[in-house]
């Protein structure tokens, strides 16, 4: 990878930041936006912009075009099997509730959901919401010191009543990649879905939905160097036939009267209203964008770039990294001696070094750690060993001041 070439990409990593030089290590958060995404953008703004699936006009179809050009991009992206099994979302949260909402409407009091103690607040709240409607517990795997999970708990989770197995496929705070795979295996042999919560992984490995084998996949665009408000659902064809549709609305029906309405085939049965058409079209570029990079040669320009971080970053006197997996995508979460999270963050900020404080929407992580908030740093292949020096001397600067 030509670095220099990629980051040309980006005209705002260019930026000054409080007179500094930016240095942006807040990927896991939401990934910056290359020219060719704004451009795509900008040309369904200026060329097509008419509303999708419903007008015979040209432009409304040359929007359409592009839309489903975009899904057909996704499946691929995450090799699903069709089409059908691709339903676009405003991101991995609404996902989640969708999956929530509607499979949640099958379950019944006294079902379990197992989760694990380190999902983001979005694959917990949901589930917690449903619970509250339909008396639905949670049991939770726990995490071991190392950031891994306890596979030996997982199993012991599963009873009669387990109805479904909700797990990251790449921690947003240990930077834990899960062994996701094996997982379903297990859930699958006691005849229980998994639905894999992407938002981390999507941007940094290849994702194959069929190998997996999972059942439902959400991921957000944001995070993979696409444009915010919108993302993907992959969900099993035979899943998705079963269930009810989430929302209701134009697009998702096929015929209505007021006494009864049959619903859109899939995937539209679960995109009711006017999608973000732009978005999803500039997505399709940005899929175009991470193939031409490359998914394994990110994964492996990022792994070496957290080896050389993890290594620098533990020159810091008083350095406590939180997660040491082996197999660990580029997030370092962390904190020196007893410095508080923000205060980090905010003097780092004055340096002009992006990083993530506090929680992590990952609260019941916290407390399996026994802290209130982490410094997160986390890397994408546009980052550089110069951005990283320059950070570790930072903090190192910043360590020295308290
Ligand atoms: N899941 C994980 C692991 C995440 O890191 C995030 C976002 O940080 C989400 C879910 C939620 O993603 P979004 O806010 O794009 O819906």
């Amino acid at each position: 990878m030509d670095i220099n070439k990629i980051r040309e990409d980006y005209p705002l990593l260019g930026r000054d930041i409080n007179g500094k030089p930016l240095v942006y290590l807040d990927n896991a958060a939401t990934s910056q936006t290359p020219q060719c995404v704004v451009d795509a953008i900008d040309e369904m703004y200026h060329c097509h912009k008419a509303n999708v699936h419903r007008g015979v006009h040209t432009l409304s179809q040359e929007a359409t075009d592009r839309v489903e050009a975009t899904r057909e991009k996704m499946r691929a992206f995450i090799n699903a099997g069709s089409i059908e099994e691709v339903i676009f979302t405003r991101g991995t949260t609404e996902g989640i509730n969708l999956v929530a909402s509607s499979l949640g409407e099958t379950m019944c009091n006294g079902d379990e959901i197992i989760v694990t103690q380190m999902e983001h607040h979005s694959n917990i709240v949901p589930w917690q919401l449903l619970g509250q409607r339909k008396r639905i517990t949670l049991r939770v795997v726990p995490v071991l010191d190392d950031g891994t999970l306890d596979l030996d708990a997982y199993e012991e989770l599963f009873s009669d009543n387990t109805r479904l197995v909700a797990i990251s496929h790449m921690s947003n705070v240990l930077g834990t990649i899960n062994p996701v795979k094996e997982m379903i295996a297990t859930a699958h042999r006691h005849g229980v879905p998994v639905l894999v919560d992407g938002a981390q992984a999507a941007p940094h490995m290849a994702v194959d939905v069929q190998d997996l084998d999972c059942d439902f996949y959400a991921l957000s665009a944001h995070k993979m160097y696409g444009p915010t408000g919108v993302g993907a659902l992959y969900g099993k064809k035979e899943l998705l036939e079963r269930m009810m549709p989430y929302q209701g609305g134009g697009e998702m029906i096929s015929t209505v009267t007021f006494e009864h309405t049959t619903f859109a085939a899939l995937p539209f049965k679960f995109e009711a209203g006017t999608p973000d058409y732009v978005g999803i079209a500039a997505l399709g570029t940005a899929l175009d964008y991470l193939n031409e990079l490359g998914m394994d040669a990110i994964a492996e320009r990022e792994h070496e770039l957290l080896a050389y971080a993890t290594e620098r970053m533990l020159e810091v006197p008083g350095m406590h990294i939180y997660g040491t997996a082996q197999n660990k995508g580029a997030v370092i979460s962390f904190l020196v001696n007893d410095i508080n999270s923000y205060d980090m963050g905010l003097l780092l900020d004055k340096l002009g070094f992006a990083v993530r404080t506090g929680h992590h929407c990952a609260q019941p992580l916290m407390a399996r750690y026994g802290v209130t908030g982490m410094v997160r740093a986390s890397f994408s292949f546009y980052n550089t060993h110069e951005e990283i020096d320059a950070f570790v001397a930072a903090v190192k600067r910043v360590s020295s001041m308290f």
